[in-house]
């Protein structure tokens, strides 16, 4: 069953990707370790080094979950920066919060929020980051222009998304495990087919390199580039406020 998330109304697919992270959060660790081969590991690593935080900046870790990104800027903002945590979803927020815990990262505001209206104030970041997080916001371009508001002139945006294949036979293979494997796996492991499959038609329905490069633009962004990873599975995509 395809949802066809383009034709369901908007308040549809907020309240679909509330079951789904409220549904995986528990696990949700676990399966991108084994969904993604381990690989995320490496996408997140390339976006931390291009973000480039230095001490005392000020960081914002939009549609955060479980705080992967969060954390390795906590390290590099230093005594003087400050890194927030936010998302829409409490479940992942609470699983967020409980690792940054356990892992000895305190004092970090976690804020549940929706990128499309963030309640910052304007200019009050040095970065923001979203890590697989823009292709579940209904209104995209509401969520560029609000992250472009936060962010200080001369500020920077880092956006990790899945995005499109460069070559015919990767998207081919890719398809065969996206759209029979990654279900299966959500099904076997997770006891989860539905939220999986979701997972698959979301990766879709993203807009690819060049369109969302171009929505970066609409709204406001500067020097936008984009930087495939994996042969464009997965794309970064930055941009500065001037
Ligand atoms: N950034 C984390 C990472 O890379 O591991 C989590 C990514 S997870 C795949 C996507 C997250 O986007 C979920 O935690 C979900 O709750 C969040 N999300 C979905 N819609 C959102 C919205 N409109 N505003 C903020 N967060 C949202």
């Amino acid at each position: 069953t395809h949802f066809g998330f383009q034709q369901v109304p908007v308040a549809e697919k907020q309240k679909r990707v509330a079951e789904v992270f409220s549904s995986v959060a528990r696990r949700y660790d676990v399966m991108n370790d084994l969904m993604s081969m381990g690989v995320h590991r490496l996408w997140k690593r390339f976006v931390i080094d291009l973000a480039g935080v230095r001490p005392g900046e000020r960081v914002l870790d939009v549609a955060g979950g479980t705080g992967d990104l969060t954390r390795e800027f906590a390290k590099q903002v230093g005594p003087r920066g400050q890194v927030v945590l936010s998302d829409i979803n409490a479940a992942m927020l609470g699983e967020g919060r409980r690792r940054l815990i356990d892992e000895g990262v305190v004092g970090l505001p976690v804020l549940q929020a929706n990128a499309e209206k963030l309640p910052f104030a304007d200019r009050s970041f040095d970065c923001v980051t979203i890590g697989f997080g823009l292709r579940n916001v209904t209104d995209k371009d509401a969520a560029l222009r609000s992250m472009l508001r936060v962010l200080k002139p001369g500020g920077r945006l880092l956006v990790l998304e899945f995005s499109k294949p460069l070559n015919a036979g990767l998207s081919k293979i890719y398809d065969q495990y996206s759209f029979k494997l990654l279900p299966l796996m959500g099904r076997f492991v997770a006891n989860d087919a539905d939220s999986y499959r979701y997972l698959a038609e979301s990766i879709r329905m993203h807009p690819d390199q060049g369109t969302l490069k171009g929505m970066m633009e609409a709204a406001g962004f500067e020097r936008c580039q984009v930087y495939n990873l994996t042969g464009g599975i997965v794309a970064v995509h930055r941009g500065f406020r001037l």
